[in-house]
């Protein structure tokens, strides 16, 4: 990666943690989820609805933490705002797979996200990337109700 991409990502990271998208509570949510990341201090609020079909009608997030964490949160919401639960799922997939393996082409259809890739050189920063989604998985496992995950307990599947 050349040093002026790496500038632009570094930008739109910086841009999304301090301007967060879709930061706030989401007061009808069906589902609400706390993130925790103890490892960096990390915390995100998730909160979802959802339409008749399945889809993320809503998802609004607030939280505190790094940067890296924060964006991704932003990030993840712009994304998914809208979308069905399959599309949510295989983006969900794409975006680990983004953050943890090293592949060069990161599918397109993930968009902005991709300036996360950066972090696969630092596990330590890839559960901050990974947190709010790892928050949101829950939220789609659960669909209603609330529920705590944490990056230092591995799911029980
Ligand atoms: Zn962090």
């Amino acid at each position: 990666m050349n040093s002026e991409l790496e500038e632009l990502y570094q930008e739109v990271i910086l841009d999304h943690s301090r301007r967060p998208r879709n930061f706030g509570e989401l007061a009808d949510a069906a589902v609400r989820v706390h993130g925790d990341n103890p490892a960096c201090g990390d915390e995100i609020h998730l909160g979802v609805k959802f339409g008749s079909d399945g889809s993320l009608q809503e998802i609004k997030f607030t939280g505190h933490g790094c940067a890296i964490s924060q964006a991704s949160a932003s990030l993840m919401t712009m994304k998914l705002k809208g979308r069905s639960r399959d599309e949510t799922e295989s983006m969900l997939h794409a975006f680990h797979d983004l953050v943890t393996t090293n592949t060069n082409d990161a599918p397109k259809a993930l968009g902005d996200l991709q300036v996360m890739k950066g972090v696969r050189k630092f596990p330590q920063r890839v559960k901050c990337a990974m947190l709010a989604w790892r928050a949101l998985e829950q939220a789609l496992q659960q669909t209603v109700g609330e529920a705590t995950v944490s990056t230092e307990i591995d799911s029980a599947d």
